[in-house]
């Protein structure tokens, strides 16, 4: 990319360490700029029933200077320490 990038909470670029897991979520809203909600699927067991049931959590994330999002997107996401009130996953590529 030829735009600098200079943030500093950026995984590529910056000195944000990625630790722990690293998932694929769907980006579900990208209205403030340096953030995103996405939604991670997980199933979930009824024991009841013997089924399995779809749910997702949702997560917020920073987004670094260098990637851009919308909604829909499917990125991957990694863990990284608490960067904000509710910020702890930061955007490491879109897929
Ligand atoms: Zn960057």
């Amino acid at each position: 990319m030829a735009e600098q990038c200079k943030d500093p909470r950026c995984p590529t670029h910056g000195g944000l360490k990625v630790r722990g897991r690293i998932m694929q979520a769907h980006v579900v809203s990208a209205k403030e700029r340096k953030s995103a909600i996405v939604e991670i699927p997980r199933v979930h067991k009824v024991h009841k029933y013997e089924r399995f049931e779809k749910r997702h959590s949702r997560i917020h994330v920073h987004v670094p200077e260098c990637i851009s999002v919308k909604e829909g997107d499917l990125v991957e996401i990694g863990e990284c320490h608490k960067l904000s009130k509710t910020k702890a996953h930061v955007v490491i590529k879109k897929i």
